[in-house]
């Protein structure tokens, strides 16, 4: 069994030496416990967080201790009642290649249904982040339009699609790439703008001559600040993440034009996923029949073997992801 190690607090951007390829010997289950062999791990944004020692939503990762985050498996041993050798699983002990877990942690899902991938993308918490974030959130209504930054990414490319196909008027995104860009047209987005290629409020004007209802914010900083430029009256934005400010060492003193809420009557309200589980029966009926009738694309990027893991996630944040990215052990 290998597995990945925090073997460093990263000041600013995390490297390789930020992690530490471990070999342990493979688990074995204690009573009402399984073991999973990994197929598939995430590697997430927020985990950047969780390497810093700091208070927050989520514990902090140990030192010289594995990683973890969403995974999904094929039970190899069981002394489980409930969970049967051979069964699917989504748990919460990825970046190592078996997981030991008290059964009731883990989740049986149907490989028949969705690829085991999927799990973990479309139908997982990226998903539900994009559904709960633009339809509750945010409150989008038809007609509306809206915008979303980080849009080629695993979430940002759900929530334009979901806005499309739940009757949005408009819907703009912006990606860090001219191939990006291209492929967020290619998904029905109206507009796509690459944010390296001007100031981003140039940009979002030119793209919404008649301003931004619903703001679904990925990034932050610049992309904030232009958004909250952009919003008409009423406007709403869901504050999903700020990606662009996660390795800074210095807070970022944007967006220097918070006072337009006011005149705007504008709301930002930032969520976590793990607050709209209640959502859940509705998501999974929604996304589920666009997969079948295929109005929804899910995009994914894969990198092989738990050795490339660090390098996974270290090019998520540079933006080396068209989609989920996920590493297949
Ligand atoms: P993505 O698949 O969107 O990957 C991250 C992307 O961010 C990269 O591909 C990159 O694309 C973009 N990016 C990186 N740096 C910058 C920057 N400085 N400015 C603009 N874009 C940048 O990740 P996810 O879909 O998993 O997550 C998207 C956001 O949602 C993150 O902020 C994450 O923290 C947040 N999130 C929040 C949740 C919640 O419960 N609140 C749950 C899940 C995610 P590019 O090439 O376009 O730059």
């Amino acid at each position: 069994n290998r597995e990945i190690h925090l073997a460093s607090r990263p000041e600013g951007w995390p490297t390789e030496d930020t992690f530490r390829l471990v070999e342990t010997d493979v688990p074995t289950p204690g009573p009402g416990q399984i073991v999973v062999r990994n197929q598939f791990m995430s590697v997430d944004p927020y985990m950047r967080g969780r390497m810093n020692d700091v208070k927050s939503y989520v514990p902090p990762f140990a030192l010289d201790a594995p990683l973890d985050g969403a995974a999904i498996g094929e039970v190899v041993a069981s002394e489980s009642a409930d969970v049967a050798v051979g069964d699917t699983v989504l748990h919460g002990l990825g970046w190592r290649e078996y997981a030991l877990l008290d059964a009731g942690a883990a989740r049986q899902v149907d490989p028949a249904l969705a690829p085991a991938s999927a799990y973990l993308s479309v139908l997982g918490m990226p998903g539900l982040t994009a559904y709960a974030g633009l339809l509750e959130v945010a409150a989008m209504k038809p007609g509306e339009t809206v915008f979303v930054s980080a849009a080629a990414g695993s979430v940002g490319s759900l929530v334009g699609q979901i806005a499309k196909l739940k009757g949005a008027g408009r819907v703009i995104g912006s990606a860090g790439s001219a191939a990006k860009v291209e492929r967020l047209r290619a998904l029905g987005f109206d507009a796509a703008f690459d944010y390296h290629d001007g100031p981003v409020r140039d940009s979002l004007r030119a793209a919404a001559p008649d301003g931004v209802d619903v703001y679904f914010d990925n990034v932050g900083g610049d992309h904030l600040e232009a958004a909250i430029s952009a919003m008409n009256l009423h406007g709403r934005a869901a504050i999903c993440g700020m990606i662009a400010q996660y390795n800074d060492t210095e807070p970022p003193a944007a967006p220097r034009n918070l006072s337009l809420v006011i005149g705007k009557r504008l709301t930002l309200r930032g969520f976590l996923v793990r607050d709209h589980n209640h959502l859940r029966d509705a998501f999974v009926r929604d996304v589920a029949g666009w997969l079948r009738e295929g109005t929804l694309s899910y995009d994914e990027t894969v990198v092989d073997g738990i050795e490339n893991a660090p390098a996974a996630f270290l090019g998520l944040l540079r933006g080396e992801n068209l989609g989920k990215m996920l590493v297949r052990l």
